[in-house]
């Protein structure tokens, strides 16, 4: 086997490294997982995420986890309501009949990221993941790696994958090439004990999902199982936004200002989530990949997730990511493949291609969901997808 005797090592331990060290355990390799988090009761950020079969469900399947998924994912959480600025409903897929049928080709099971993540760690072998453990450097020694961490650690390794995200540390040693800026800032906020904090929204989720459009922006809520909700404000913005918008996202009452000027006009059932959040709020400028993006494959270093192929979010995300998991494991345990380097090259042109295609159109879907008939639009797509 290509790995045998050989030391990999993971960067990052979000859904994509830690979906590849069990693929990986599975078949016997020596894995480890650096992780910049201080330990596994960190709390994850972010909204639920759907998985999709032939990708994160997959992934999922033949990481042998689907019973543990099924004890962990969220029925009904995929419903969602599309409404106006002002509130009114005009899509309610809870008068839709569910399909929670893992059978079915169109049903995209949800689950927050917290218990995705426990769920993948408690696959695997104990001390898998060395937390704390912030890359800062890599550098080559021999056919191997050192790497340098930013609690004074260092730790050798045969194979580095840079699962480490949107702005990977681990990129740049495989590619020179930049994401460029989207045009589009995602603002984050969380508000905590949702059903008494902001009841109005909370009755309006029915424990699923808000997707409200007018004026070029749009506001993503979503429930979460700890009781909380988080929520996406996206607007299209200059990427020099971010140093000269004068805004102190850690004060509420700045931030009460700014969101009052941003969405004058709106209804009061939005402002309810502003006043009730837990700050500071978290600005998430928005870069993709450019479309054509290629290098040559190393033998002994590679990407995958976020890290490989960042781009606006589109729902596909955490489902490359896995993808990317299952295939690279796949070609790394291939004995058609005489060497790494080789392996890496196959896994690399294959996931570089589907990249490719979903980055384009995670940016065309971030140009309708910020025009002015967005809300339109997303009832025609929810509308075709029935
Ligand atoms: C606002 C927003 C909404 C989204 N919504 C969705 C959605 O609904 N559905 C969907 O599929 N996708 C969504 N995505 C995208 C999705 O979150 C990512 O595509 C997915 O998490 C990628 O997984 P990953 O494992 O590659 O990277 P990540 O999930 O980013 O994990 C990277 C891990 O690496 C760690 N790390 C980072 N740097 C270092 C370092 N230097 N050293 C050590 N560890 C490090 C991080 O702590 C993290 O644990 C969204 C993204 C955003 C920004």
């Amino acid at each position: 086997m290509l790995l045998d005797n050989k030391q990999v090592a993971i960067i990052g331990g979000g859904p994509g490294g830690l979906t590849l060290a069990r693929l990986l355990q599975l078949k016997g390799a020596n894995v480890k997982v650096y992780e910049r988090d201080i330990n596994a009761a960190a709390r994850v950020q972010g909204a639920t995420l759907d998985l999709h079969h032939g990708s994160g469900l997959k992934a999922v399947e033949a990481a042998g986890l689907m019973d543990a998924f099924k004890a962990t994912y969220r029925p009904g959480n995929e419903k969602g309501r599309v409404l106006d600025k002002y509130a009114n409903i005009v899509y309610d897929e809870h008068s839709i009949v569910p399909s929670e049928d893992f059978n079915s080709y169109s049903f995209r099971p949800e689950i927050d990221r917290g218990p995705l993540r426990d769920m993948l760690l408690n696959s695997l072998h104990a001390e898998t993941v060395v937390w704390d453990s912030q890359l800062l450097w890599i550098s080559q020694i021999g056919d191997g790696w050192i790497m340098r961490f930013k609690n004074g650690t260092e730790a050798t390794a045969d194979l580095i994958i840079g699962a480490d995200g949107a702005n990977s540390k681990v990129r740049s040693v495989v590619t020179p090439i930049k994401p460029f800026y989207s045009g589009v800032v995602i603002i984050q906020g969380n508000v905590e004990n949702a059903e008494v904090a902001t009841p109005s929204i909370h009755k309006l989720l029915k424990d699923g999902k808000i997707y409200g459009y007018g004026d070029e922006k749009f506001i993503h809520v979503s429930s979460k199982g700890d009781g909380s909700i988080d929520f996406y404000i996206s607007s299209k913005k200059d990427e020099n936004w971010l140093q000269t918008n004068d805004i102190d996202f850690t004060d509420p009452i700045q931030v009460n200002d700014w969101f009052k000027e941003e969405f004058s006009g709106w209804d009061e059932v939005w402002f309810e989530l502003i006043r009730n959040t837990g700050l500071p709020l978290l600005l998430r400028p928005q870069y993709c990949i450019p479309l054509d993006q290629t290098w040559e494959a190393q033998p002994n270093i590679t990407l995958l997730g976020d890290a490989a192929h960042i781009m606006p979010p589109s729902g596909e995300g955490v489902n490359l990511a896995m993808l990317d998991a299952l295939e690279l494991c796949e070609c790394l345990n291939n004995e058609e493949f005489n060497n790494t380097q080789s392996a890496i090259a196959s896994y690399e042109e294959i996931m570089r291609a589907r990249a490719t295609k979903e980055a384009e159109e995670s940016l065309e879907m971030a140009q309708w969901m910020h025009a002015v008939d967005a809300l339109n639009s997303m009832v025609q797509m929810l509308n075709q997808g029935q």
